[in-house]
């Protein structure tokens, strides 16, 4: 992955620096307006990382020491560290093997008397199929947390993903679909989640830094609850706008590169790409592949290979449940978990890549396929 950055980030930057206001203000606003129009919900609040959007999620979503929260192994870390920073304890579901993510049967198989709410993942982009989780927590009074870090340009039934949970987490970090360098975004559909949501990342302040300089004689402040500094800057948010604007020509060349892979390596045998469900599309943040027992190789052998090539792949997306910092939590097996975190890598794709630097990573491919 390489961030797509270009002269129009340069110069809305420059502006916000000659403007002198460069910490959370207009732009931030601006951003947020524009990213819950395109991410079609209702309310967008912009927080310094998808991991502060997550663990305010949970606050506002009222989860607390002694809960529960179901959450995929099968992510980045930060999905499974956020119930730890309200107290609560994540619980691992082990996820799909073709797209990656949770569904209602693998929720269902870690539920507990105490779960009270579950993180759901786009894994690498694919949407999660949210309607049959929803339908089963629901009626248990279990929040839906979406966690869309990935997700940016994803649809589900024909809607952005994040727009069918109650709460979702997004991120700008430069490894997703969008950047701002570090930042991330809170959506819901509940405007007074939202609003508490906006207090507790400036401190839980009653009124905003930019409102009270905005005026002369600044009203006096309040601070009703503990809160955080979990601020996005207006520097990092006019970036944001720019990129808001090249998602959908981002999603069309990846999704492009992506079908040109799938065709070269579709007489490969031994390796299996991932592909959209039948329930949505994926933006293709991550590309990745199963390297299966009939290939000529297996994973670290593949990356091995790619590597005296001269090309870095990565690894698949890990498991939280082997890292030192979630060992000895209790778990449901997690079968596919295991399988997919030992078997999958993530192929080169950025937005700049040619179909000449495509071609030379098939080549590899091919040449270490066996029979
Ligand atoms: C990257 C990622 C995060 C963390 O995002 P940050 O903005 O870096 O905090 C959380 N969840 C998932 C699924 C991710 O891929």
């Amino acid at each position: 992955m390489k961030p797509w950055l270009g002269a129009a980030e340069i110069a809305a930057v420059t502006e916000v620096i000659e403007s002198g206001w460069v910490a959370q203000g207009p732009r931030v606003a601006a951003f947020e307006t524009a990213f819950a129009d395109a991410m079609r919900t209702r309310r967008a609040v912009a927080t310094s990382s998808c991991t502060t959007a997550l663990h305010l999620a949970l606050v506002v979503a009222g989860i607390r020491p002694g809960d529960d929260v179901v959450v995929p192994s099968f992510s980045f870390v930060a999905t499974a560290n956020a119930p730890t920073y309200v107290g609560a304890w994540p619980v691992f579901a082990d996820v799909d093997l073709a797209t990656g993510n949770i569904t209602a049967e693998t929720v269902a198989a870690a539920l507990t008397p105490a779960t009270r709410a579950v993180i759901a993942v786009d894994q690498a982009g694919m949407p999660v199929d949210l309607a049959p989780i929803r339908a089963l927590c629901d009626p248990l009074g279990i929040v839906v947390i979406e966690d869309a870090a990935c997700g940016a340009g994803s649809t589900y039934h024909g809607r952005p993903v994040g727009a069918g949970a109650e709460i979702t987490a997004w991120s700008f970090h430069p490894r997703k679909i969008l950047t701002t360098g570090e930042g991330g975004m809170l959506t819901t559909s509940r405007p007074e989640w939202a609003a508490r949501a906006r207090r507790l990342r400036e401190h839980a302040m009653s009124v905003s830094a930019a409102d009270r300089h905005a005026s002369l004689v600044s009203p006096p402040e309040e601070y009703g609850e503990v809160g955080f500094n979990f601020r996005m800057t207006d520097l990092q948010a006019a970036v944001g706008l720019v990129q808001l604007g090249r998602l959908p020509e981002i999603v069309a060349r990846r999704r492009q590169l992506a079908a040109r892979y799938r065709d070269e390596l579709a007489g490969v045998p031994g390796l299996r790409l991932v592909e959209d469900p039948a329930w949505g599309t994926s933006n293709v943040q991550s590309l990745w592949l199963e390297v299966l027992p009939s290939y000529g190789t297996d994973r670290e052998g593949l990356l091995l290979a790619l590597a005296s090539a001269g090309i870095s792949a990565r690894r698949g997306i890990m498991a939280a449940h082997r890292q030192p910092a979630h060992a000895g939590r209790d778990h449901v097996p997690l079968p596919v978990t295991e399988r997919l975190t030992s078997s999958t890598l993530i192929l080169p794709l950025f937005h700049q890549m040619t179909d000449a630097e495509l071609d030379r990573v098939v080549q590899v491919l091919r040449d270490h396929g066996g029979l």
